[in-house]
């Protein structure tokens, strides 16, 4: 069994209902187990036009290879209406493998760890709720990429699964 990391992010639709609902649909899968999921956060496009993103990771456990894993990713993006029209189109759900065990290969239909895993508040944020002391062995603690990434606008979402949110608005609502 592998542990790896799984990025959601979409701005078309209701993003955060398109995302829970890709998770019920990995959850129902027999070759993996969730093991945590991150809040939601909402994020500025980067690179890209379009409104803002909608973005959480999860962690799992699995007995896939990590193409076996692209492929049920790949697949639940078209499920979900995914369309690639241009390089960083807006889009309905995209699923990124942000690492997989400890594997480390450069092949372009899959990178891992992710290229771009310490460069996005939107991955960082996300990942580190869930994995507060992640570690990769090339770049170290992912926790101290985060200044790198501290001008990137985002915000994390209230949350059923977690009292993060709630905790804020109770606080606010009870002075
Ligand atoms: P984006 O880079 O914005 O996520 P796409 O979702 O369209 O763009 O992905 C483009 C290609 O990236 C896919 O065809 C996929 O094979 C490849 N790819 C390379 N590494 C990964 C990875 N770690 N996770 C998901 N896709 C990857
Ligand atoms: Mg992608």
């Amino acid at each position: 069994m592998a542990r790896a990391f799984i990025g959601f992010g979409g701005n078309i639709g209701d993003t955060r209902q398109l995302i829970t609902d890709a998770i019920v649909c990995l959850a129902l899968r027999s070759e993996l187990q969730i093991l945590a999921k991150s809040c939601f956060y909402q994020s500025a496009p980067i690179e890209a036009a379009g409104d803002d993103y909608i973005n959480a990771v999860i962690e799992i456990e699995t007995e896939l290879t990590p193409y076996g894993l692209l492929h049920v990713c790949q697949a639940i993006e078209q499920e979900f209406g995914r369309e690639r029209p241009y390089s960083n189109a807006p889009r309905t759900l995209d699923l990124d493998i942000l690492s997989f065990e400890g594997v480390i290969q450069n092949e372009t239909e899959l990178t891992l760890p992710h290229p771009r895993i310490i460069e996005r508040s939107f991955v960082l944020l996300p990942l580190l709720e869930i994995a507060p002391h992640f570690f990769l062995p090339d770049l170290g603690e992912l926790k101290t990429y985060l200044p790198k990434v501290a001008h990137q606008r985002i915000e994390k979402l209230p949350c059923r699964n977690c009292n993060c949110g709630e905790k804020a608005v109770y606080s606010q609502s009870a002075h």
